[in-house]
């Protein structure tokens, strides 16, 4: 999903939501008329961009100028919160979609926030720990104005990590003496006051938005309303998940196909290996450089001791010996097409597009990632029956679990790594429900259009609440 895709989704779901006639039920039909303009004109522009150009100066003594973003979309629900992202790709307009996904992620999940989202475009592993730290600290500075522990709350997101954000408040603190400063970033290290199962929390969560589906809420449905039953059952995807658990009452394991190796991928990979519930095989995972297939399942612990070691996925037979693996090895793009039932998205976007939408296989796709399917693939994908579990209803652990930092460093105790998990899981598992209930008994062809629909009523009502439209 582009800039522009997100932005017509949103206009899209206004038009259907003037029609909603619950929604600012209170007042005139001529003044809500009025007020969902408003509504609409704040929603789909940004309150800020704010670009700035971090000189360093590298090992080899020459300097360079980088190209660094902080967006702030809304604060209509909370403080300004949003990632901080190091990759080539980096630019204004992919920042700013990705500022306005946390706007609606963060009220689709009733989280306190607002949304927001930091880039800085280099490539991380072309340059030193001693640079890294130097634009760190320079990205501090340049937009310490517009950050902080009350306004806005940078995360880890790609290419970025607890070390960076440990970094990154160590500036702050410099830079505002006597001023509360862990808070200031979440996704720290748990020595400097970040949460316990921080890091695995956007992975842990997005396996659950999918195994939660097929287990739980399918149970539910099948035991509770037999009356309507017959009316989910003419869900075009309903048959998707009903064979998938057919697959699984005959103890056959389902296939699953893993983008992205990083923080968030490598999670969902274990987390699958591990579902001993539902019995799955992790026939296929990817990273930037190299997909590894078998047919029969990949060991997916002895991958992740690899990658600890050296980053990368093995991309040669010699690095398939050394890390005990029995594996081929394809270009990065063909995890996407490889005969599984389940895909995970968690590399980066746009992955998912006209030129390789008929090449997927899988019935259901999982957004970890943000923004990975584009909005024709999405359409395409939706009317052949598959099923698009999107971003911002799926990958929203993170988020979550940084509340919890940010409200760890105000309470001064430490939650344990299970009620970090349990909070974390109880909170996502309310909307997972509201949303597939929402999705699988209303109208909707689309799941990612339900997440919009209740993130915006959420929004206007808000600003209705604060006196903001008029
Ligand atoms: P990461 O940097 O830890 O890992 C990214 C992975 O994607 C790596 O394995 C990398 O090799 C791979 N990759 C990069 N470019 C690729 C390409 N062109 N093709 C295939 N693979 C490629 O990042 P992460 O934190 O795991 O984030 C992954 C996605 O999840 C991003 O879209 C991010 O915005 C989203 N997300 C992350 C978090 C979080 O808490 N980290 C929270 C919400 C959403």
């Amino acid at each position: 999903m582009s800039m522009m895709d997100t932005k017509q989704l949103i206009e899209q779901t206004f038009q259907e939501l003037a029609k909603d006639p619950t929604l600012l039920a209170d007042i005139s039909e001529a003044e809500r008329e009025k007020f969902l303009d408003s509504a609409e004109e704040i929603l789909t522009t940004t309150d800020k961009v704010i670009k700035s150009y971090i000189r360093v100066t590298r090992d080899n003594g020459s300097v360079i100028r980088i190209p660094a973003y902080r967006v702030q979309h809304s604060n209509v629900s909370g403080f300004y919160k949003g990632g901080i992202r190091f990759s080539e790709n980096v630019n204004e307009d992919e920042v700013e979609n990705l500022a306005f996904l946390m706007t609606l992620k963060n009220a689709l999940h009733e989280l306190p926030y607002g949304g927001a989202k930091g880039g800085v475009g280099i490539q991380p592993r072309d340059f030193s720990d001693r640079e890294l730290y130097s634009i760190s600290k320079k990205y501090v500075q340049r937009f310490s104005p517009d950050l902080g522990p009350t306004h806005d709350i940078p995360a880890p997101d790609v290419g970025t990590s607890a070390r960076v954000m440990d970094w990154m408040v160590g500036e702050y603190k410099t830079i505002h003496p006597g001023d509360q400063y862990l808070n200031a970033f979440t996704g720290k290290s748990v020595e400097n006051g970040g949460a316990l199962g921080r890091r695995e929390a956007t992975g842990r969560g997005t396996f659950l938005s999918y195994f939660w589906l097929l287990n739980s809420w399918l149970d539910q449905k099948m035991s509770q309303s037999q009356e309507d039953l017959p009316k989910i059952m003419q869900h075009k995807q309903w048959n998707t998940l009903d064979e998938l658990r057919q697959k699984h009452s005959a103890s056959d394991p389902i296939d699953v196909a893993i983008q992205g190796f990083g923080n968030v991928g490598s999670v969902v990979a274990k987390e699958a290996f591990d579902a001993s519930k539902i019995n799955h095989r992790v026939i296929g995972v990817s990273d930037r450089y190299t997909t590894l297939y078998h047919p029969n399942g990949l060991n997916i612990p002895k991958l992740i001791q690899y990658t600890d070691k050296h980053i990368d996925l093995p991309k040669t037979e010699q690095d398939l010996l050394e890390a005990g693996i029995e594996a081929t090895i394809y270009p990065p793009e063909d995890v996407l097409t490889l005969d599984a039932e389940v895909l995970f998205l968690a590399a980066i976007e746009n992955q998912v597009h006209e030129g390789n939408m008929e090449d997927i296989k899988a019935s259901i796709l999982v957004e970890g990632a943000n923004a990975p399917v584009n909005a024709q693939a999405d359409k395409y994908l939706q009317d052949k029956g598959a099923l698009v579990i999107p971003d911002i209803l799926v990958n929203a652990g993170g988020v979550i679990v940084s509340y919890l930092e940010w409200k760890q460093a105000k309470i001064t105790r430490i939650y344990s790594e299970k009620e970090v998990h349990e909070e974390m899981a109880k909170q996502l598992i309310q909307t997972y429900q509201k949303v597939y209930d929402a999705y699988f008994y209303g109208e909707s062809q689309s799941m990612r259009k339900v997440c919009y629909t209740l993130a915006l009523k959420r929004l206007i009502t808000l600003l209705h609440r604060l006196g903001k439209l008029y």
